[in-house]
């Protein structure tokens, strides 16, 4: 796993764009009586700038202000001020190539259960993220674990919305898969269907056509949107459905998709066993391009 800094987050060098102005990243600090902190009341965003743009920053800012609606909160900033705000911090942080998170949180003024007082904070940072999981194993294939926890019946949580409080079961699932000498797990839903990965979406390939999970108690990735426009323009079938785990041992392929894992090649699901071929391959390589800004591409 490439995860782990050798600096750690809150010494690293650079700026954070924190509620409109540019403080040095040791300087973005919260109080420990903080609404987000104590409540999850917070909602964040992971998204990728790649030759010094970023692969679909206004759908990424207005997916970062609905998830903010869906937990009762407005970020007080319009969609175009924060694409604004993030070309502003990669270009002072002189990172073309960077993950760029952005972050809203109920702040101070009120700290209990009810919170209508409180006011709502975003901040923004950078950093260099090459790969999240080991470059080597992204084309042969990383090995998940199968989570105990399952992702929640929208009825009781807000299950579409890429919310704080959601990857508490993501943590737990993916130190376990970790400890157990996997690079991650995937997850079933609520009624134990197939569903994502701690972090990542999911894709199964049978007889040249792809499979993937209805998205509707969990994040409908950017990526994901993104994969299945790719492999349609290669004229590949994509059919979203309900996929039960005892029908695994019948893919041939399968792969992972996020802004973070990219296009990501599995060759193992607890006792399921994949081989990463040409469909994986081509998708690896079209989202590869995908991202490149277009007029830069053509140039270079
Ligand atoms: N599911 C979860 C739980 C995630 O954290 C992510 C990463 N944001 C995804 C799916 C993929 O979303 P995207 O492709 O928009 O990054």
């Amino acid at each position: 796993m490439a995860t782990t800094n050798t600096v750690p987050f809150d010494q690293m060098p650079g700026l954070v764009w924190f509620d409109g102005k540019l403080v040095s990243n040791p300087d973005a600090m919260i109080h420990v009586l903080t609404h987000g902190l104590h409540y999850a009341s917070a909602v964040f965003e992971g998204e990728r700038a790649y030759n010094g743009v970023i692969f679909k920053s206004t759908q990424h800012s207005d997916r970062l202000r609905k998830s903010a609606n869906i937990l009762d909160f407005e970020v007080p900033y319009l969609s175009s001020e924060i694409d604004a705000a993030k070309n502003l911090l990669i270009e002072k942080n002189s990172m073309p190539n960077a993950y760029v998170r952005a972050i809203s949180w109920r702040g101070s003024e009120q700290l209990g259960v009810s919170a209508q007082q409180n006011k709502i904070h975003l901040a923004i940072a950078t950093w260099e993220w090459p790969s999240y999981f080991d470059p080597a194993q992204r084309l042969k294939g990383i090995r998940l674990d199968l989570a105990e926890y399952r992702r929640p019946d929208p009825a009781t949580a807000p299950a579409l919305a890429k919310a704080a409080g959601l990857y508490m079961i993501c943590t737990i699932s993916k130190h376990r898969a970790e400890r157990k000498g996997y690079a991650d797990a995937m997850m079933l839903d609520w009624q134990g269907r197939v569903a994502e990965c701690t972090g990542a979406n999911i894709f199964f390939i049978k007889d040249g056509k792809i499979h993937t999970p209805i998205a509707d108690c969990f994040l409908a990735g950017l990526t994901r949107a993104t994969a299945i426009t790719l492999a349609k323009k290669r004229g590949i079938e994509v059919i979203e459905r309900r996929i039960m785990p005892d029908e695994l041992s019948n893919f041939s392929e399968c792969f992972i998709t996020g802004t973070a894992a990219e296009v990501t090649a599995v060759s193992e699901i607890a006792q399921w066993k994949f081989t990463p071929g040409a469909i994986t391959q081509h998708l690896m390589a079209d989202y590869t391009a995908e991202v490149q800004p277009k007029g830069k591409a053509a140039a270079a």
